[in-house]
């Protein structure tokens, strides 16, 4: 490891300081040329990032690409197609009573901010928040999971030769003991993390105490939810892409499957020939199934696997860290895998006759960061957009919202706070700074005292 170049040290985070005050981060010229750099490193290290892809969580190339590289280039590429214009302040309307002033809302990088990652998608879920800060005029401190080493180190490597050290910085070590000390010693502009409820909990409450405001990207138990009307192949084909990429280790995964009770035979059925079709009959044999990132996680899954009827899967390997992708129904009442997030390859599938059942389900868990609903009734959309309060979902599919950088990507209370993606990065990490101007040729009396009888003009005028 790196870990000379990555030590956490006070020094270091005030010569960030020192760097963003000279207002260098806030040209257009030094942004656009920063996110060429990350562009054309990330294209350099292509093979290597694979290889460390592969040795953290045994990704096929393809799904790295689909899920890491690829999908960090389409982020840097709409940044740089669309910066110019999402710098520019933007003229907004003035009301009556302000006019004739004029009112333009500049977008102000932060200042420094730590980017916090987990280990799942270690690469993109660190380097697409940062392509946001860079595209905002931010300098940023960046923590890769301690959980995916070898992406972590492929990462520090990148950043440490793309960028001088007083702008971009990573920082390497245990979370529990560097995040901490970090946030206790340096007053950071933005807290930007991504991982779990409870960790997010207590970062949130560091943060609370210098005011420095957060954005949480959290987990929680996503449903889909298959009604009668479903196209069942289809749903079929793209809930088993959903859950079992990454080997199910996807915080946007549908967690969990609501299936209408005149459905449920067929769409077993077809979960069970679709697993077979993309993975064959043997899933441990196949370049496109990954494993479970460590031993503490395996434990954990293997004991869902007791929770109810095992259909098709249930094969463990404890060396290999392998689960295949497995599919459970008759779970047990009260069981920890309808509590938990599963965060594996194991599928429970709940049927259900009517809405209200369903519903019940879901807000045994509120707040899901995603939700998938499959249906072609127009009004059974509306129904479960309406009746849940979701981060961001999909009719007739799942996780690929994810991949679309025209919509805002978040959650909302336990699933988190805050969003981002294309513009969306570029908003939440920059500051909008309103400002009217108002001529001086124009000023009317009835602005100021004494108001006597004016109760009349500013009732017209005001409201
Ligand atoms: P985690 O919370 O354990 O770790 C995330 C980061 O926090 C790591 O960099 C780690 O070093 C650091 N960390 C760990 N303990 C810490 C502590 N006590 N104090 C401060 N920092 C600490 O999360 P994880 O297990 O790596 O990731 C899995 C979770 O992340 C799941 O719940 C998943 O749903 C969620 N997730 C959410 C998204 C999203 O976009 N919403 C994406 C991926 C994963």
């Amino acid at each position: 490891m790196t870990m000379s170049s990555s030590l956490f040290s006070p020094p270091a985070l005030q010569a960030m300081r020192q760097f963003y005050n000279s207002g260098v981060t806030k040209d257009h010229a030094f942004r656009k040329q920063q996110l060429l750099t990350l562009k054309k490193i990330i294209i350099q290290y292509e093979q290597e990032i694979y290889k460390a892809l592969y040795t953290d969580l045994k990704r096929s190339k393809e799904e790295t690409y689909a899920t890491e590289n690829g999908l960090l280039l389409a982020e840097i590429n709409t940044a740089l197609k669309n910066l110019h214009k999402w710098m520019c302040p933007r003229r907004t309307a003035t009301n009556l009573v302000n006019l004739p002033s004029s009112s333009v809302i500049h977008y102000e990088p932060l200042g420094v901010v730590f980017i916090i990652a987990p280990w799942n998608y270690p690469l993109q879920l660190l380097l697409v928040p940062l392509a946001g800060a860079i595209a905002a005029g931010n300098c940023a401190v960046l923590k890769p999971s301690e959980l995916a080493p070898a992406t972590a180190e492929i990462i520090d490597k990148i950043v440490t030769e793309a960028f001088a050290p007083e702008y971009v910085k990573v920082i390497q070590g245990e979370g529990a003991e560097v995040v901490p000390q970090m946030i206790s010693s340096f007053r950071f502009d933005h807290i930007f993390y991504t991982g779990s409820i409870p960790v997010g909990r207590s970062i949130y409450q560091m943060a609370a105490q210098e005011l420095v405001p957060v954005t949480l990207e959290l987990g929680g138990k996503s449903p889909a939810i298959i009604e009668a009307d479903a196209d069942i192949n289809t749903s079929a084909r793209r809930i088993v892409l959903g859950k079992f990429v990454n080997a199910g280790q996807t915080c946007i995964a549908p967690d969990y499957v609501l299936v209408h009770q005149h459905v449920y035979e067929k769409f077993i059925a077809a979960l069970k020939h679709t697993l077979r079709q993309f993975y064959g009959s043997d899933p441990r044999q196949s370049d496109d199934y990954g494993r479970i990132i460590n031993e503490r996680r395996f434990n954990t899954l293997v004991q869902y696997l007791e929770e109810g009827d095992i259909v098709t899967g249930g094969e463990t390997d404890r060396e290999g860290l392998y689960i295949a992708p497995t599919v459970l129904t008759n779970i047990i009442p009260d069981a920890a895998i309808m509590q938990e997030e599963i965060f594996g390859p194991i599928l429970p599938i709940l049927p259900f006759s009517n809405a209200e059942e369903a519903l019940a389900v879901i807000n045994k868990n509120p707040d899901p960061l995603s939700l998938y609903v499959f249906t072609s009734d127009r009004s059974k959309e509306a129904f479960w957009i309406r009746n849940i309060r979701f981060g961001s979902g999909c009719i007739n599919n799942a996780v690929w919202q994810f991949a679309n950088h025209h919509i805002p990507f978040g959650g909302i209370g336990n699933s988190g706070k805050g969003a981002y993606h294309g513009k969306h990065s570029f908003l939440i990490l920059s500051h909008a700074k309103p400002v009217m101007k108002t001529p001086v040729w124009f000023d009317p009396s009835i602005k100021y005292p004494p108001f006597g009888r004016k109760m009349k003009w500013f009732k017209r005028l005001i409201r």
